[in-house]
């Protein structure tokens, strides 16, 4: 049995590096997947865990699961298909270095998942089930992962969902809002970022944001991440905020899904399900997470940057990396 299961979009990532000799742009190969780099941080702390999706049958789809191993992560739930090729992104920074993804996917093999290629005996008994929004965004894959995501609750596994908003992946954003919208009604663990919750609830102040979305769809646990600034939740009547630490930053790539992928570990060394925890046990795992995320952006890349528990505890015990 498995500590966490996700699901969702698994593809290259072709990060800029520089000019070549020619003065040509030269962008470097690297896995990219939000749901994958959540299960990467909690194996990497760790825990058992698998993902399931789907590449090409094509080197760059080999590649991807030779990653995936490396990283600690079974590929039992991986598919390689002669449909589509392995769906690729083009990342570009701007002159802030603020980052954009350009897709060359008509679809990508990602978006090809159909329902009866998961692996159901992954959803059997795995404690945590984690998705995103990118699998929702087209046919199949959308109700492979919202089918999947009801036979693992149905099965009592914790459901976290990060909706991941990302405007070009999507027709139009009423199609978005909907899907988010499914995707927010099914889970019991959301994680959302600042700019997520505004698009959400179209409510700039946090603590009326999180509680609008929280009751919206009966929510278990809220988790607003805040950069450097931090993170807030929202459980039952609490509603806070958790410092973060103060790190030399230099790509903040992968650090939500460190976050996350951290908070998660906590959720499961602790045993007990959500609604018999203290706000002191909340914080606890807050005060962990924070600090992997922040641990993660002093390391370049997604997978690589993330922490082990030896240096998660070093930076909360000393505050330095
Ligand atoms: P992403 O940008 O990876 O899609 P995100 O927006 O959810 O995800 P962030 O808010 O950037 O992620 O980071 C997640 C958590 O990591 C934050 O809530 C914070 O605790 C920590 N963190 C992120 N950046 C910094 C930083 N520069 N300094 C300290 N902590 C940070």
């Amino acid at each position: 049995n498995y500590d966490a299961v996700a699901l969702g979009e698994y593809l290259i990532d072709f990060t800029p590096l520089g000019l070549s000799d020619a003065g040509q742009p030269v962008f470097e190969r690297n896995p990219g997947g939000a749901p994958v780099n959540v299960m990467a941080a909690m194996a990497k702390l760790g825990m058992k865990t698998g993902f399931i999706g789907k590449v090409g049958n094509d080197p760059f789809g080999r590649y991807l699961r030779q990653a995936l191993l490396q990283q600690g992560v079974s590929d039992s739930g991986l598919i390689a298909s002669d449909e589509a090729h392995t769906t690729m992104a083009f990342i570009h920074l701007d002159s802030q270095g603020e980052r954009s993804f350009h897709f060359s996917r008509k679809p990508g093999a990602d978006q090809l998942l159909r329902e009866d290629e998961v692996n159901l005996a992954m959803l059997e008994g795995t404690r945590i089930f984690h998705f995103g929004s990118i699998s929702m965004t087209v046919e199949p894959s959308y109700t492979a992962t919202i089918k999947s995501v009801q036979k693992a609750k149905e099965k009592g596994a914790l459901i976290s969902y990060d909706p991941n908003w990302r405007p070009s992946l999507w027709e139009d954003e009423q199609h978005a809002r909907e899907a988010i919208h499914a995707g927010l009604r099914l889970a019991d663990l959301v994680k959302v970022s600042e700019e997520e919750i505004i698009f959400l609830t179209g409510q700039q102040d946090m603590e009326l944001a999180s509680k609008l979305l929280m009751e919206r769809y009966s929510i278990g646990l809220l988790l607003v991440t805040a950069g450097p600034k931090g993170s807030f939740y929202r459980m039952k009547d609490w509603w806070g905020k958790v410092d973060s630490y103060s790190v030399h930053t230099v790509d903040t790539t992968g650090a939500g899904d460190g976050f996350l992928g951290a908070f998660l570990h906590e959720v499961l060394k602790l045993e007990k399900p959500l609604h018999a925890w203290s706000e002191e046990e909340l914080c606890g795992a807050l005060r962990f997470a924070n600090a992997a995320g922040a641990l993660a952006t002093t390391r370049k890349g997604a997978i690589p940057s993330l922490g082990t528990i030896e240096e998660i505890h070093t930076l909360i015990r000393t505050g330095n990396v």
